[in-house]
Protein backbone atom coordinates (compact mmCIF):
# COMPACT_ATOMS: atom_id res chain seq x y z
CA UNK A 1 0.00 0.00 0.00
CA UNK A 2 1.43 3.64 -1.07
CA UNK A 3 2.22 5.85 2.13
CA UNK A 4 -0.72 8.02 0.80
CA UNK A 5 -3.17 5.07 1.39
CA UNK A 6 -2.11 4.02 4.39
CA UNK A 7 -2.29 7.41 5.98
CA UNK A 8 -6.03 7.38 4.15
CA UNK A 9 -6.77 4.56 5.77
CA UNK A 10 -4.61 4.90 9.66
CA UNK A 11 -2.76 2.76 10.92
CA UNK A 12 -2.73 -0.87 10.08
CA UNK A 13 -3.32 -2.88 13.14
CA UNK A 14 -3.53 -6.40 13.78
CA UNK A 15 -4.93 -7.92 17.10
CA UNK A 16 -3.85 -11.64 18.59
CA UNK A 17 -7.32 -12.55 20.57
CA UNK A 18 -8.68 -15.12 22.34
CA UNK A 19 -12.71 -14.98 23.06
CA UNK A 20 -14.42 -12.57 25.18
CA UNK A 21 -11.94 -10.62 27.31
CA UNK A 22 -9.72 -10.29 24.01
CA UNK A 23 -13.38 -9.44 22.19
CA UNK A 24 -13.39 -6.11 24.96
CA UNK A 25 -10.85 -4.77 23.67
CA UNK A 26 -10.99 -5.52 20.06
CA UNK A 27 -14.08 -3.55 19.97
CA UNK A 28 -12.16 -0.49 21.24
CA UNK A 29 -9.39 -1.24 18.89
CA UNK A 30 -11.97 -0.61 16.32
CA UNK A 31 -13.67 2.79 17.40
CA UNK A 32 -9.89 3.78 17.87
CA UNK A 33 -7.92 2.56 14.72
CA UNK A 34 -11.28 1.76 12.59
CA UNK A 35 -12.66 -1.29 11.54
CA UNK A 36 -11.14 -1.42 7.82
CA UNK A 37 -7.66 -1.13 8.90
CA UNK A 38 -8.04 -3.53 12.16
CA UNK A 39 -7.58 -7.49 11.31
CA UNK A 40 -7.77 -9.84 14.07
CA UNK A 41 -6.20 -13.18 14.44
CA UNK A 42 -8.40 -15.30 16.52
CA UNK A 43 -8.12 -18.51 18.78
CA UNK A 44 -9.59 -21.56 17.62
CA UNK A 45 -7.91 -24.06 20.38
CA UNK A 46 -11.26 -24.07 22.00
CA UNK A 47 -12.79 -25.23 18.92
CA UNK A 48 -14.89 -28.17 19.74
CA UNK A 49 -17.32 -30.93 17.84
CA UNK A 50 -20.92 -30.94 19.69
CA UNK A 51 -23.60 -32.43 18.50
CA UNK A 52 -21.96 -33.19 15.43
CA UNK A 53 -21.32 -29.44 14.80
CA UNK A 54 -18.24 -27.12 14.58
CA UNK A 55 -18.35 -24.70 17.13
CA UNK A 56 -15.36 -21.68 17.17
CA UNK A 57 -15.87 -19.94 20.30
CA UNK A 58 -13.48 -17.69 20.36
CA UNK A 59 -14.17 -16.10 17.00
CA UNK A 60 -17.96 -15.98 17.63
CA UNK A 61 -17.10 -14.13 20.71
CA UNK A 62 -15.47 -11.60 18.49
CA UNK A 63 -17.67 -11.86 15.41
CA UNK A 64 -21.06 -11.29 18.07
CA UNK A 65 -19.13 -8.07 19.65
CA UNK A 66 -18.33 -6.87 16.86
CA UNK A 67 -21.78 -7.47 15.22
CA UNK A 68 -23.71 -6.28 18.38
CA UNK A 69 -25.13 -9.25 18.94
CA UNK A 70 -23.07 -9.98 22.85
CA UNK A 71 -25.13 -10.11 25.73
CA UNK A 72 -23.08 -8.26 27.54
CA UNK A 73 -24.84 -8.57 30.79
CA UNK A 74 -24.16 -12.53 30.51
CA UNK A 75 -20.71 -11.84 29.72
CA UNK A 76 -20.95 -14.78 26.72
CA UNK A 77 -22.76 -15.91 24.09
CA UNK A 78 -25.47 -13.45 21.73
CA UNK A 79 -28.14 -11.30 23.47
CA UNK A 80 -31.69 -12.08 23.24
CA UNK A 81 -30.91 -15.84 22.75
CA UNK A 82 -33.33 -19.16 24.08
CA UNK A 83 -32.15 -22.62 24.70
CA UNK A 84 -35.43 -24.44 23.15
CA UNK A 85 -33.23 -26.79 21.19
CA UNK A 86 -30.97 -27.18 23.75
CA UNK A 87 -33.68 -27.97 26.65
CA UNK A 88 -35.00 -30.27 23.80
CA UNK A 89 -31.76 -31.89 23.69
CA UNK A 90 -31.41 -32.61 27.38
CA UNK A 91 -35.20 -34.14 27.39
CA UNK A 92 -33.51 -36.86 24.72
CA UNK A 93 -30.83 -37.74 26.77
CA UNK A 94 -28.52 -35.89 24.16
CA UNK A 95 -25.33 -34.27 24.91
CA UNK A 96 -25.94 -31.10 26.71
CA UNK A 97 -23.48 -30.04 29.29
CA UNK A 98 -21.74 -27.02 26.74
CA UNK A 99 -24.59 -24.36 26.23
CA UNK A 100 -25.43 -23.67 23.00
CA UNK A 101 -28.00 -20.87 22.35
CA UNK A 102 -30.58 -21.34 19.34
CA UNK A 103 -29.18 -18.28 17.78
CA UNK A 104 -26.02 -19.14 18.58
CA UNK A 105 -26.66 -22.87 16.75
CA UNK A 106 -27.66 -21.04 13.44
CA UNK A 107 -24.15 -19.98 13.00
CA UNK A 108 -22.70 -23.03 13.88
CA UNK A 109 -25.10 -25.14 11.53
CA UNK A 110 -23.80 -22.91 8.65
CA UNK A 111 -20.09 -23.16 9.51
CA UNK A 112 -20.53 -27.11 9.65
CA UNK A 113 -22.61 -27.29 6.52
CA UNK A 114 -19.79 -25.01 4.67
CA UNK A 115 -16.78 -26.68 6.38
CA UNK A 116 -18.35 -30.16 5.41
CA UNK A 117 -18.67 -28.76 1.96
CA UNK A 118 -15.11 -28.30 1.61
CA UNK A 119 -14.08 -24.80 2.34
CA UNK A 120 -11.96 -23.52 4.60
CA UNK A 121 -12.25 -21.79 8.29
CA UNK A 122 -11.00 -18.82 7.20
CA UNK A 123 -12.99 -19.00 4.50
CA UNK A 124 -16.11 -19.44 6.34
CA UNK A 125 -15.40 -17.09 9.30
CA UNK A 126 -14.82 -14.47 6.58
CA UNK A 127 -18.40 -15.33 5.21
CA UNK A 128 -20.01 -15.59 8.38
CA UNK A 129 -18.14 -11.91 9.41
CA UNK A 130 -19.80 -10.81 5.95
CA UNK A 131 -22.83 -11.93 6.47
CA UNK A 132 -22.92 -9.91 9.71
CA UNK A 133 -21.88 -7.14 8.09
CA UNK A 134 -18.43 -6.76 9.57
CA UNK A 135 -15.84 -4.51 7.88
CA UNK A 136 -13.23 -5.90 10.36
CA UNK A 137 -11.10 -8.80 9.22
CA UNK A 138 -11.17 -11.73 11.20
CA UNK A 139 -8.77 -14.56 10.81
CA UNK A 140 -8.60 -17.84 12.53
CA UNK A 141 -4.42 -18.41 13.62
CA UNK A 142 -5.30 -21.86 10.89
CA UNK A 143 -7.38 -23.57 9.14
CA UNK A 144 -5.51 -26.91 10.49
CA UNK A 145 -6.98 -28.56 13.35
CA UNK A 146 -5.10 -27.23 16.59
CA UNK A 147 -6.70 -28.32 19.92
CA UNK A 148 -5.54 -27.25 23.49
CA UNK A 149 -5.08 -29.90 25.87
CA UNK A 150 -4.45 -29.43 29.71
CA UNK A 151 -2.55 -31.49 31.58
CA UNK A 152 -3.83 -31.49 35.88
CA UNK A 153 -3.46 -33.60 38.75
CA UNK A 154 -6.50 -35.43 38.12
CA UNK A 155 -5.91 -36.19 33.92
CA UNK A 156 -5.66 -34.66 30.82
CA UNK A 157 -8.66 -32.60 29.55
CA UNK A 158 -9.59 -31.33 25.97
CA UNK A 159 -9.86 -27.74 26.29
CA UNK A 160 -13.53 -27.48 27.11
CA UNK A 161 -13.97 -29.99 29.26
CA UNK A 162 -12.07 -28.92 31.90
CA UNK A 163 -12.94 -25.13 31.28
CA UNK A 164 -16.84 -26.12 30.89
CA UNK A 165 -17.65 -29.46 31.80
CA UNK A 166 -15.49 -29.35 34.72
CA UNK A 167 -15.57 -25.07 35.48
CA UNK A 168 -11.63 -24.87 35.46
CA UNK A 169 -11.51 -26.13 38.60
CA UNK A 170 -8.40 -28.55 38.18
CA UNK A 171 -4.76 -26.59 38.75
CA UNK A 172 -2.95 -26.45 35.25
CA UNK A 173 0.33 -28.18 35.51
CA UNK A 174 0.95 -27.79 31.49
CA UNK A 175 -0.96 -26.79 28.60
CA UNK A 176 -0.43 -28.91 25.14
CA UNK A 177 -1.79 -28.04 21.49
CA UNK A 178 -2.29 -31.25 19.30
CA UNK A 179 -1.57 -30.54 15.68
CA UNK A 180 0.89 -27.36 16.30
CA UNK A 181 3.68 -29.08 14.76
CA UNK A 182 1.47 -29.43 11.34
CA UNK A 183 -0.53 -26.09 11.64
CA UNK A 184 0.14 -23.55 9.02
CA UNK A 185 -0.94 -20.15 9.29
CA UNK A 186 -4.52 -19.21 7.73
CA UNK A 187 -4.39 -17.40 4.68
CA UNK A 188 -4.16 -13.74 5.52
CA UNK A 189 -2.30 -13.99 8.79
CA UNK A 190 1.11 -13.86 7.45
CA UNK A 191 0.07 -10.81 5.11
CA UNK A 192 -1.57 -8.57 7.18
CA UNK A 193 0.98 -9.24 10.35
CA UNK A 194 3.76 -8.28 7.28
CA UNK A 195 1.98 -4.61 6.73
CA UNK A 196 1.04 -4.12 10.42
CA UNK A 197 2.34 -0.90 11.83
CA UNK A 198 1.27 -2.00 14.85
CA UNK A 199 0.87 -5.83 16.40
CA UNK A 200 -1.44 -6.01 19.72
CA UNK A 201 -2.08 -8.61 21.90
CA UNK A 202 -5.25 -8.37 23.68
CA UNK A 203 -5.67 -8.82 27.55
CA UNK A 204 -6.71 -12.88 27.02
CA UNK A 205 -5.71 -15.37 28.69
CA UNK A 206 -2.13 -15.84 27.64
CA UNK A 207 -2.13 -19.33 28.60
CA UNK A 208 -4.98 -21.02 26.75
CA UNK A 209 -6.32 -18.08 24.22
CA UNK A 210 -2.95 -16.57 23.28
CA UNK A 211 -0.34 -19.69 23.50
CA UNK A 212 -2.34 -21.37 21.09
CA UNK A 213 -2.40 -19.20 18.65
CA UNK A 214 1.42 -18.45 19.03
CA UNK A 215 1.80 -22.26 18.85
CA UNK A 216 1.57 -21.60 14.95
CA UNK A 217 5.27 -21.87 14.21
CA UNK A 218 4.70 -19.16 11.15
CA UNK A 219 3.01 -16.96 13.24
CA UNK A 220 5.37 -17.21 16.16
CA UNK A 221 8.08 -16.65 13.56
CA UNK A 222 6.42 -13.68 12.01
CA UNK A 223 6.40 -11.84 15.38
CA UNK A 224 9.56 -12.71 16.37
CA UNK A 225 11.12 -11.29 13.36
CA UNK A 226 8.53 -8.05 13.25
CA UNK A 227 10.08 -4.39 12.49
CA UNK A 228 7.15 -3.00 14.25
CA UNK A 229 6.04 -2.85 17.51
CA UNK A 230 3.51 -5.34 19.32
CA UNK A 231 2.10 -4.05 22.59
CA UNK A 232 0.53 -6.75 25.07
CA UNK A 233 -2.26 -5.22 27.36
CA UNK A 234 -2.34 -7.40 30.37
CA UNK A 235 -5.79 -9.43 31.79
CA UNK A 236 -4.94 -9.30 35.06
CA UNK A 237 -5.62 -5.96 37.34
CA UNK A 238 -4.28 -5.91 40.83
CA UNK A 239 -2.71 -9.53 40.18
CA UNK A 240 -6.41 -10.87 39.72
CA UNK A 241 -7.87 -12.00 36.86
CA UNK A 242 -10.98 -9.90 35.87
CA UNK A 243 -12.73 -13.13 35.18
CA UNK A 244 -11.25 -16.84 34.53
CA UNK A 245 -8.55 -18.90 35.33
CA UNK A 246 -5.06 -16.53 34.31
CA UNK A 247 -4.07 -15.50 37.84
CA UNK A 248 -4.45 -19.06 39.15
CA UNK A 249 -2.46 -20.48 36.02
CA UNK A 250 0.16 -17.78 35.77
CA UNK A 251 0.94 -18.24 39.82
CA UNK A 252 1.33 -22.25 39.33
CA UNK A 253 2.83 -21.91 35.77
CA UNK A 254 5.06 -19.04 36.25
CA UNK A 255 5.31 -18.29 40.08
CA UNK A 256 3.25 -15.02 40.30
CA UNK A 257 0.84 -13.02 38.54
CA UNK A 258 2.86 -9.51 38.53
CA UNK A 259 3.25 -7.91 35.41
CA UNK A 260 6.85 -9.18 35.14
CA UNK A 261 5.21 -13.17 35.09
CA UNK A 262 2.45 -11.92 32.34
CA UNK A 263 5.34 -10.47 30.23
CA UNK A 264 7.35 -13.56 30.83
CA UNK A 265 4.70 -15.60 28.75
CA UNK A 266 5.99 -13.54 25.99
CA UNK A 267 9.54 -13.93 25.37
CA UNK A 268 11.01 -11.52 22.41
CA UNK A 269 7.30 -11.30 21.32
CA UNK A 270 6.68 -8.07 23.43
CA UNK A 271 7.79 -4.56 23.17
CA UNK A 272 5.34 -3.29 25.85
CA UNK A 273 2.74 -4.27 28.11
CA UNK A 274 -0.03 -2.36 29.29
CA UNK A 275 -0.78 -2.29 33.19
CA UNK A 276 -3.27 -1.36 35.38
CA UNK A 277 -2.32 1.32 37.95
CA UNK A 278 -2.80 -1.20 41.07
CA UNK A 279 -0.03 -3.03 39.57
CA UNK A 280 3.92 -3.37 40.93
CA UNK A 281 6.11 -3.38 37.45
CA UNK A 282 8.97 -3.82 39.17
CA UNK A 283 10.97 -6.36 37.76
CA UNK A 284 9.33 -6.41 33.74
CA UNK A 285 11.73 -6.57 30.85
CA UNK A 286 9.34 -4.66 28.64
CA UNK A 287 8.23 -1.14 28.93
CA UNK A 288 5.13 -0.77 30.92
CA UNK A 289 2.61 1.24 30.14
CA UNK A 290 0.61 2.48 33.11
CA UNK A 291 -3.34 2.93 32.65
CA UNK A 292 -6.54 1.72 34.13
CA UNK A 293 -7.36 -1.25 32.46
CA UNK A 294 -10.67 -2.30 33.10
CA UNK A 295 -13.00 -2.28 30.04
CA UNK A 296 -16.49 -1.51 31.44
CA UNK A 297 -17.99 1.32 28.61
CA UNK A 298 -16.37 2.61 25.26
CA UNK A 299 -14.53 5.24 27.15
CA UNK A 300 -12.65 2.88 29.23
CA UNK A 301 -12.19 0.28 26.35
CA UNK A 302 -10.47 3.64 24.55
CA UNK A 303 -8.38 4.38 26.83
CA UNK A 304 -6.55 1.02 26.68
CA UNK A 305 -6.38 1.09 23.62
CA UNK A 306 -5.12 4.49 23.04
CA UNK A 307 -2.43 3.96 25.79
CA UNK A 308 -1.23 0.51 23.38
CA UNK A 309 -0.84 2.70 20.72
CA UNK A 310 0.90 5.55 22.38
CA UNK A 311 4.05 3.34 21.71
CA UNK A 312 5.66 5.38 18.86
CA UNK A 313 5.02 3.55 15.34
P1 LIG B 1 -12.16 -16.23 26.60
O1 LIG B 1 -11.46 -16.85 25.43
O2 LIG B 1 -13.60 -15.95 26.34
O3 LIG B 1 -11.90 -16.95 27.87
O4 LIG B 1 -11.53 -14.79 26.77
P2 LIG B 1 -10.04 -14.26 26.65
O5 LIG B 1 -9.01 -15.30 26.90
O6 LIG B 1 -9.92 -13.44 25.40
O7 LIG B 1 -10.04 -13.23 27.85
C1 LIG B 1 -10.08 -13.67 29.18
C2 LIG B 1 -9.25 -12.71 29.99
O8 LIG B 1 -9.75 -11.39 29.80
C3 LIG B 1 -9.32 -12.98 31.48
O9 LIG B 1 -8.06 -13.41 31.94
C4 LIG B 1 -9.69 -11.62 32.08
O10 LIG B 1 -8.92 -11.31 33.22
C5 LIG B 1 -9.44 -10.64 30.93
N1 LIG B 1 -10.31 -9.49 30.95
C6 LIG B 1 -11.64 -9.49 30.87
N2 LIG B 1 -12.12 -8.23 30.96
C7 LIG B 1 -11.04 -7.41 31.10
C8 LIG B 1 -10.88 -6.01 31.26
O11 LIG B 1 -11.83 -5.23 31.29
N3 LIG B 1 -9.60 -5.54 31.38
C9 LIG B 1 -8.51 -6.38 31.36
N4 LIG B 1 -7.30 -5.85 31.49
N5 LIG B 1 -8.64 -7.72 31.22
C10 LIG B 1 -9.88 -8.23 31.09
CA1 LIG C 1 -11.31 -18.91 24.74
Amino acid sequence: MSPAARTERGLNVVVLSGGVGGARFVRGVVDVAGAASTTVIGNVGDDVEVLGLHVSPDLDSILYALAGLADERRGWGRSDETWHALETVGSLGGEDWFALGDRDLGVHLVRTQLLRAGEQLSAVTARLAEALGLETRLLPATDDRLRTWLETPAGTFPFQEWFVARRHRDEVDAVRFEGEDAAQPAPGTLEALAGADLILLAPSNPYVSLAPILAVRGLREALLRRRVPCVAVSPLIGGRAVKGPADRMLERLAGGTSPRHVAGCYPGLIDALVVDESDDISGMNVDPIVTRTLMTDVDSRRRVVEAALAVSV
